[in-house]
């Protein structure tokens, strides 16, 4: 399956929520949802009521929009959920947030998750000291995240790290945002990630 091209505030549209995928402008006036909260198309003002495999979907769908994965991918998770030990819905959300992509995005290392995504891809994260040009990369704990020396002088990320210096980062990740590194102490519990996510929804979808 390719991967979604078109414009990203759609897909915010498209769930009814946030998925800050652009940035600075997430948080800014300009955002879509503040100036048009309901479904991209036509039909999008004249919502049917959702039934529950629809609202399963939904939930399966924003889960996959925000870590800006692709489905089969996500049924990869889903798989290796369900073999870890313990809830398979937080397992899943576990796996999500270990990939390196959103490391770097919540180590404060990006503005997005999509930019996360771009950086990784362009060769500028270590990750115990070897580089790791592997969005998906899942993270273990003790892992030690750190931006190459040879990428400090680029423009890009030193005004990602000026605007996020002071952002506050999730408690399983320890950043020293000074020599521009971030160790993982724990993989994320559940109430550690915040996103708006019903993952039993999910697990009942898979299990049909
Ligand atoms: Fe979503 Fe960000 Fe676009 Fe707002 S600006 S609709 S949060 S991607």
């Amino acid at each position: 399956m390719a991967r979604y091209t078109d414009s990203v505030c759609r897909l915010c549209r498209r769930e009814n929520q946030k998925l800050f995928l652009k940035g600075e402008r997430c948080y800014s006036e300009k955002c879509a949802m503040n100036k048009r909260a309901y479904a991209p198309g036509q039909h999008g003002q004249g919502r049917k009521k959702i039934s529950e495999y629809g609202t399963q979907l939904r939930e399966k769908q924003k889960a996959r929009r925000f870590y800006g994965v692709l489905e089969s991918q996500f049924a990869k998770y889903y798989e290796m959920a369900v073999k870890k030990s313990g809830i398979t819905g937080e397992n899943l959300l576990q796996i999500l947030e270990s990939r390196l992509d959103n490391v770097v995005y919540r180590a404060g290392f990006a503005m997005s998750r999509p930019e996360a995504r771009q950086l990784v891809r362009h060769g500028h994260f270590t990750v115990n000291g070897s580089k790791v040009n592997i969005p998906s990369y899942l993270v273990k704990a003790g892992d030690v995240i750190a931006i190459k020396e040879k990428s400090l002088s680029s423009e890009k990320i030193k005004a990602i790290l000026e605007k996020n210096a002071g952002r506050p980062v999730p408690k399983w990740l320890d950043v020293d945002f000074e020599n521009k590194v971030a160790k993982v102490i724990t993989l994320a519990a559940r109430e550690d990630i915040d996103l708006p996510v019903a993952e039993h929804m999910i697990v009942e979808l898979y299990s049909k």
